[in-house]
């Protein structure tokens, strides 16, 4: 057999595993899929931004870095003192840092969030944008608040790749758990996982990482997902 064909036969095994590989994976999103939805039937998002986007908007811009239960605390006086994107567009400055101080790298977040809030009202007409692309115009948004936005508003595709995330889908094997790369995860995760369940499966994810798959201390012999989980096969 000629060298060249020889590749030809191995490149298409290679392509086969690779299919049968991302099968599997499916297989076992499915399976996670239908497990937390069992363990967790209402998908709510752990920012109580009563449904309104701008403010999911600043809430996702002050949670980095921070508790959500911490910006839910914050959040009340802010909105309270600025309760439109316009009024946070012309409010003062240093009563916005103080206000949000206990969450942390404040006055880059102060400047952010009133920057964010003259854009939505001056360029969009105070209308949130549904595109990835117009999104990541606003200061301070990356593709994880982004995708927050597209998944809890617009109930678009959308994986939101949080800390929780990437953590147990690296320990139930749908990549290597040494994967933190938020932008490869969400690439990987967003091949994998049903589009219409990405964005509910992400805000499971956060209430599974707290109650079970916490980062330190796995309950793995409890946990309704360690039958399809790599993490919990290899500690024997
Ligand atoms: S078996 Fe353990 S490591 Fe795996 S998902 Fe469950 S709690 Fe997390």
């Amino acid at each position: 057999m000629k060298q060249a064909d020889s590749f030809q036969i191995l490149s298409g095994h290679e392509k086969e595993n690779g299919v049968m590989r991302k099968r599997q994976l499916q297989d076992k999103a499915v399976f996670a899929v239908e497990q937390l939805k069992k363990e967790y039937p209402s998908a709510i998002c752990s920012l109580g931004y009563e449904g309104d986007p701008w403010r999911l908007m600043i809430m996702g811009r002050l949670s980095a870095q921070c508790t959500d239960a911490r910006v839910n605390i914050v959040s009340e006086e802010l909105f309270r003192s600025f309760p439109t994107a316009a009024a946070m567009a012309d409010g003062d400055l240093e009563q916005i840092e103080r206000i949000v101080r206990p969450c942390g790298l404040y006055k880059m977040k102060a400047s952010q969030i009133k920057e964010e809030s003259r854009m939505l009202t001056e360029q969009f007409g105070g209308k949130m944008p549904d595109t990835m692309e117009q999104l990541l115009l606003f200061p301070g948004v990356g593709r994880k608040i982004a995708n927050l936005i597209l998944g809890d508003i617009f109930h678009l595709p959308a994986v939101v790749t949080d800390t929780h995330c990437i953590r147990i889908c690296g320990r139930l094997g749908f990549y290597p758990e040494s994967l933190k790369d938020p932008g490869k995860v969400e690439k990987i995760l967003s091949g994998i996982i049903e589009p219409g369940e990405q964005s509910d499966f992400c805000h499971r994810l956060v209430l599974f990482g707290r109650d079970v798959c916490q980062a330190r201390s796995p309950k793995c012999e409890n946990c309704p997902l360690r039958s399809v989980c790599e993490h919990n096969s290899k500690r024997g």
